[in-house]
């Protein structure tokens, strides 16, 4: 179980919409709607892993605080949100080392896992995985193994892998898919739980679970769950894609909850009898390895 810290704004929908100088002006509501989820959580003894925006935990570090207090792993969703192929390696390296320093000192542990803004990791930006490395981060969570207009690399695998770079080894550990035919389909998290019908997550996440005995890794936001947010201005699809459905999110999450087992990311990848890299198919991905 994965939440991906972030206020109604920081969504990249909003990119040229709302410009960053305008944040601090907003209306914030990640703190009282991440309360919200950690109520939700707590009622079903789910402990998850929270990729917090170092924004975020630059403006409230007691909320970075009681995640971890609480037993749940506190990891880095960076710290400003900009697509990572949208920066240079210098400017990429700052963001996620600030990140990761502002996490360590509010949660009092070491943050191992990154997730990056809309899964920006795709072939042009390869080289941020080099940067995490370096960094001290032990996996990724950014590598989407479907097709999208924003994000993905639709022939990488879709279990838990290592990556060898020039500068390490990093686990990447993607979002669930599950195969139908030639296509990956997405299964576990975001719009694709808030817009299509609850069934699909659960048919989904059984299948990867009970067909390839893998664990499935979903994903949400903080404000999925807060129908009341302000209304902020977008184009069509980014309309639907960000409002649709939240009044029911919550109710969904529920049932989620009680119909499968979670941990938080670190206990299941140590758990896995994978990764390795002998374990992986024969795709050609000249670029990763
Ligand atoms: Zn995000």
């Amino acid at each position: 179980m994965t939440v991906d810290v972030e206020d109604y704004f920081h969504v990249s929908v909003f990119d040229g919409v709302i410009p960053r100088r305008r944040w601090d002006d907003l209306e914030s509501r990640v703190s009282a709607n991440t309360e919200r989820l950690l109520e939700i959580f707590a009622d079903y003894e789910v402990r998850a892993t929270f990729f917090v925006l170092g924004w975020v935990a630059d403006r409230f570090p007691q909320l970075v605080g009681r995640i971890a207090a609480l037993g749940h792993e506190v990891a880095s969703h960076g710290y400003g949100h900009r697509l990572i192929y949208d920066q240079t390696p210098r400017a990429f390296r700052e963001d996620v080392r600030r990140a990761k320093d502002l996490l360590e000192s509010a949660s009092g542990a070491p943050v191992l896992g990154y997730r990056a803004p809309s899964y920006s990791i795709t072939p042009r930006s390869l080289w941020a995985l080099d940067v995490l490395i370096e960094e001290g981060y032990r996996y990724d969570a950014s590598i989407f193994p479907i097709r999208h207009d924003r994000y993905g690399i639709s022939v990488s695998p879709r279990h838990p892998y290592l990556i060898h770079r020039r500068a390490g080894v990093l686990v990447e550990a993607p979002g669930s898919t599950t195969a139908v035919g030639p296509m990956n389909l997405p299964v576990a998290g975001g719009g694709y739980f808030r817009i299509l019908p609850y069934a699909w997550t659960r048919w989904g996440s059984g299948r990867v679970n009970r067909r390839e005995h893998r664990p499935a890794i979903f994903y949400l936001h903080p404000w999925e769950i807060d129908p009341d947010q302000p209304k902020l201005p977008a184009g069509v699809l980014g309309r639907f894609r960000h409002y649709r459905n939240l009044r029911l999110t919550e109710r969904r999450l529920r049932r989620l909850l009680g119909d499968f087992r979670f941990g938080p990311m670190t206990t299941v990848l140590n758990h896995e009898p994978q990764p390795t890299r002998a374990a992986q198919p024969s795709f050609a991905l000249p670029y990763l390895w």
